[in-house]
């Protein structure tokens, strides 16, 4: 069993560089694995390893009076999480191209009040999805504005499209959080009037209240893809790519030159050979006669 961890904290750094390596060391010492960018502005983690060697990492991170009320998202896993580590200093711990002071972040809306207000007057709320298209395909929020943007980086482009939203009530929400510090500061600092993020984001509001409302998954960064957030209304709102079937089943196009994560069915994955398209089926059929051949 592997114990996965998600954490991330803005907070002004002076040396990233000497806490760059700390962490790396502690981590390679422990034997964890994942991946954790560091900058002037914080910290933005997410390794996995045993039980003790993950404790050992929180205690030892904690011990920095910086990241002593750091709050740290667990999960566990059957499967090895990730690859390899990778320890690095970045400008920025989530790029957003545009510049944005974090301090104008939105306020919290705590999972439990943003169950609640859905309850009471869903359809004042508008919750708007702060994640990738690729994220949100297999799951979101019911009736949750989800913008095509298949990097963080095009948020800015996307708040043009909805400046008729700038008086609405809004609701941002991503997959532990980051993302909507900035997100939501973008918001507050082009005049929407009234935004709140939701606080510890999907992963904390499916563990706080059951999911309720939440459809699909929840897309993560790491081996298990999606895992799963409603426990008390699910639902599947993904397709196939191929035969439109309801399905959270992620796979990687089998083609290497295309590598797609996208949206398969088993009985589509065998039917098609793990190509996302006709063109990929039979591109991966010629490595396989072509590696034949040269064995
Ligand atoms: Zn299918
Ligand atoms: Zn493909």
């Amino acid at each position: 069993m592997f114990k996965v961890l998600l954490y991330y904290k803005y907070i002004e750094l002076a040396d990233p560089k000497k806490f760059r390596d700390e962490q790396y060391n502690l981590c390679a010492r422990l034997g964890l694995k994942g991946r954790i960018l560091i900058g002037d502005e914080g910290l933005n983690g997410t390794v996995g390893g045993s039980e003790e060697s993950i404790n050992e990492y929180m205690e030892a991170t904690q011990k920095y009076p910086e990241f002593s009320d750091i709050e740290w998202k667990i999960s566990y896993t059957e499967e090895d999480p990730f690859p390899k580590l990778r320890v690095v200093v970045r400008d920025e711990i989530v790029s957003l191209r545009t510049k944005v002071s974090v301090k104008n972040k939105a306020p919290y809306i705590e999972p439990k009040d943003l169950k609640k207000e859905l309850e009471e007057k869903g359809d004042e709320i508008i919750l708007i999805d702060a994640r990738n298209n690729y994220e949100s395909k297999i799951g979101k929020f019911k009736n949750a504005i989800a913008p095509d943007i298949d990097n963080f980086r095009e948020w800015s482009e996307f708040v043009d499209s909805i400046e008729d939203l700038k008086d609405k009530t809004i609701v941002t929400y991503c997959t532990g959080g980051i993302r909507c510090e900035k997100a939501s500061a973008y918001l507050v600092e082009k005049g929407f009037k009234n935004v709140r993020q939701l606080h510890g984001g999907i992963v904390r509001y499916g563990e706080e209240t059951g999911g309720k409302d939440f459809e699909g998954t929840c897309y993560v960064f790491d081996s298990r893809i999606h895992v799963p957030v409603n426990s008390v209304n699910p639902e599947v709102i993904s397709e196939c790519e191929h035969c439109k079937k309801k399905i959270a089943r992620y796979i990687n196009c089998c083609n290497a030159k295309c590598n797609k994560q996208f949206i398969c069915c088993e009985e589509c994955e065998a039917k098609f050979e793990g190509g996302c398209s006709e063109d990929c089926q039979a591109k991966s059929r010629y490595k396989k006669v072509e590696a034949e051949h040269q064995a």
